[in-house]
């Protein structure tokens, strides 16, 4: 087995590196702390980033120059992943644009609806995606929000809750009923809706973390075009899927490099804090660096496989793996910090890194498929245990 990348990935990442050493603005890499949640919106300097690496073909590097690439093959996809993890560097700050609406409009939009893409990629129009509701989260098919047609419009009543970005954004991907009668994967439709429509109201809902980027949306007798349709109607369920296809062989590396970023730091704690001689801190430092290089090189075969073209039942368990030793992680620095561990100012060392790191690490365990459901996925369709 030969590890490492070819000579043409090398000259890619060359010229990556020269971009991001000229142009990754200096709000990019500061560690997030509490106040900085874009309750306000997306800020200013992240909205011109993005639309930078649209125009320079860096947003996403596999689409081709128009949608913000440069028709990267997949090992240069991961060089460029792990070279914006390496480095602590969001692409975006409102991923539902560009990550899951875009490619979904691709594949099932209309002439018309495909040329919203642009604009989602490049983050000049800010999406959010409306799935969850209160009754409906990892059962996501439970969903109740009825679309009813009248005419040329859908009639849109009911709620959705978690709405990352809802307050600020100018358009919702909205997932409907739209027949209450049949099977209830069957009856689902996905709709684009305008968030200055009538009959549409938002209500933050603030975070752990002090910040408020998602909301409950209410919708009453909104009428939403019925050309907003996207696919057939009742066959949304088949959209739900919709993601960067060519992505997914490094949709790990930010989870595992967000880790690997913590254990370094974690050692240089210790260090200030004259504990890295201390063998029990020694001990739990040495082992979340080995799981995080374990994870790595879990990483790198489920890609293997997949730029094969084959499966990578290794990436199921990754994004349960990084999240949850997310959360250890940051309570191992908190550990560290001692009596400081809970404090969250700017005055002390690490400003409360640690407990805010903490605090939003749950978040990736529930969000995109909370760690319970991923475990029922991998032991379905991975180990193909049987169904209690
Ligand atoms: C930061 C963040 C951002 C989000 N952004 C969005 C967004 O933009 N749009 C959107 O639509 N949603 C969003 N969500 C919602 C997210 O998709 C849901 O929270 C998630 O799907 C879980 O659903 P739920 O919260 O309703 O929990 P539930 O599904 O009610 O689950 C509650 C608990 O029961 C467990 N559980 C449920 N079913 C099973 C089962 N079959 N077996 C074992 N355990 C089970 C779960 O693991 C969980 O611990 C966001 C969530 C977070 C945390």
């Amino acid at each position: 087995m030969r590890l490492g990348w070819t000579e043409a990935d090398e000259t890619f990442r060359a010229e990556l590196v020269a971009f991001l050493d000229a142009r990754v603005p200096a709000e990019a890499t500061v560690r997030p702390g509490f106040g900085y949640e874009p309750d306000a919106g997306i800020p200013a300097w992240a909205r011109r980033w993005q639309a930078l690496l649209f125009d320079r073909g860096w947003m996403v590097p596999g689409y081709p120059p128009e949608l913000g690439g440069r028709n990267a093959t997949p090992s240069q996809t991961m060089v460029y992943l792990e070279e914006l993890s390496r480095r602590g560097v969001p692409r975006s700050l409102h991923f539902g644009g560009y990550a899951i609406v875009g490619p979904s409009l691709l594949e099932f939009g209309s002439d018309e609806q495909k040329e919203l893409v642009p604009a989602a990629i490049r983050g000049d129009t800010i999406w959010c995606v409306g799935m969850s509701e209160p009754g409906a989260g990892s059962d996501l098919a439970g969903l109740s929000t009825r679309a009813e047609r009248h005419g040329d419009v859908y009639v849109v009543n009911g709620q959705k809750v978690w709405t990352t970005y809802a307050a600020f954004a100018d358009r919702c991907f909205l997932y409907v009923r739209t027949d209450p009668t049949v099977a209830k994967h069957k009856g689902i439709s996905a709709l684009i809706v305008d968030m200055a429509t009538p009959g549409i109201e938002v209500r933050p809902l603030r975070h752990l973390t002090g910040g408020a980027d998602f909301a409950e949306v209410f919708f009453t007798d909104c009428e939403v075009p019925a050309a907003n349709l996207v696919g057939a109607e009742n066959d949304g369920w088949r959209i739900t899927t919709g993601s960067l296809a060519h992505e997914r062989g490094g949709l790990w590396v930010e989870g595992v490099g967000r880790a690997q970023v913590a254990v370094e730091e974690l050692c240089a704690l210790a260090r200030r804090r004259g504990l890295d001689g201390d063998p029990g801190v020694r001990r739990r430092l040495a082992r979340a660096h080995q799981r995080v290089a374990s994870l790595k090189a879990l990483g790198y075969q489920g890609f293997a496989a997949f730029a094969g073209g084959g499966a990578a039942s290794e990436h199921s368990y990754l994004k349960l793996a990084s999240s949850e030793l997310g959360k250890e992680l940051y309570e191992l620095g908190m550990a560290l910090q001692g009596p400081w561990g809970a404090v969250i100012d700017p005055d002390i060392d690490d400003g409360g890194r640690w407990p805010y790191s903490f605090f939003v690490s749950f978040a990736s365990t529930i969000a995109g498929g909370t760690s319970q459901i991923q475990r029922n996925i991998i032991a379905q369709r991975v180990l193909g245990l049987p169904r209690s």
